[in-house]
């Protein structure tokens, strides 16, 4: 779409928002054209947090399903609509209910932890949630010593790491687009770029976060990237991210993986999912709302408030 022609669609989204008193709210990970266009761009724990508070009474989330059931399960009298009901995340796809229900009866004595990036039908039988930004933090305050958690397998030993006191169990799920990217990817940057300090996501696989002088949630590597005090850092997270650090300190060079621009590297496709145009028709006729049984919501929510007081 020429320049002109994004400009004037952006124009009619922040319209059409107002109009309908809709709050628009956007992942790091979206399309710039998108993040452009939303009230709020944030992480997965800031989004919970925003969707939460909203006065708003449509919520038009981009982001990935679960997120979008995340803001219905904390919101439920809101109107939540995701753009494309199309873009799931295949690492919350990679645990089911049964798969919880049976670590249940294998595992009476643990509390059970999962991960944001999961389907609200699994959110419905944990005890909390918690996300990369404050999954540590929330975990040391359990009681139980033994933990399972789900779904992240690479999250999981970066979290048990810094919580040796609690004996893990950990589901082998992971995020493809971070989890493929592998070390000897790394090392080629290093050297090409060795003054440059490495800031790496926790769902990376764990010879990638062996390597990185900085390892957090996306809003952490966004803080930590933008204030270094090298002129250059080099960011393994997904691309999307670029577009903030360029506003927030235009004076650094952050370098991305060259492959990330295809899916298959850091590059999520899902995310990538969504474009100006499913948002402009989304909200211009309030389609694909996402919608919840009551029980489940008033279950998934339960762990989910629990992280949000906690943290
Ligand atoms: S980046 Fe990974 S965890 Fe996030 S939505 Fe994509 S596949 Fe899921």
């Amino acid at each position: 779409m020429a320049d002109a022609a994004v400009k004037e669609l952006q124009e009619e989204i922040k319209r059409l928002a107002e109009e309908k008193n809709a709050v628009i709210l956007a992942h790091y990970y979206q399309r710039p054209e998108v993040q452009e266009v939303a009230h709020f761009v944030g992480d997965s724990l800031e989004l919970a947090r925003r969707a939460a508070e909203t006065d708003a009474s449509v919520i038009v989330f981009c982001g990935v399903r679960f997120m979008c059931e995340t803001a219905k399960i904390v919101s439920p009298s809101k109107k939540v609509l995701h753009p494309n009901p199309e873009s799931g995340c295949p690492m919350a796809d990679m645990v089911k209910p049964e798969d919880v229900k049976r670590l249940r009866e294998q595992h009476p004595d643990a509390e059970f932890v999962a991960y944001v990036n999961t389907t609200a039908e699994v959110k419905a039988l944990v005890d909390l949630c918690v996300t990369s930004a404050n999954a540590p933090k929330l975990i040391k305050k359990l009681p139980a010593k033994k933990v399972v958690f789900l779904p992240d397998r690479a999250l999981g030993s970066w979290i048990a790491k810094q919580v040796p006191e609690k004996e893990f169990v950990l589901w082998q799920g992971f995020c493809p687009p971070h989890y493929e990217f592998t070390y000897k990817e790394l090392l080629k940057l290093k050297e090409r770029y060795p003054d440059a300090p490495v800031a790496a996501h926790p769902e990376c696989h764990p010879k990638v976060l062996e390597m990185a002088d900085f390892v957090g949630s996306t809003s952490q590597i966004l803080r930590y990237a933008t204030s270094v005090k090298a002129p250059r850092v080099i960011v393994v997270t997904e691309v999307g991210l670029k577009y903030t650090l360029q506003k927030v300190n235009p004076n650094k060079e952050y370098v991305f993986p060259e492959s990330m621009n295809y899916c298959g590297s850091v590059y999520c496709c899902s995310m990538k999912g969504i474009t100006l145009e499913h948002v402009y028709e989304t909200l211009k006729e309030e389609k694909n709302e996402v919608k919840l049984d009551e029980e489940l919501i008033k279950k998934a929510e339960r762990p989910l408030r629990r992280m949000l007081e906690l943290s």
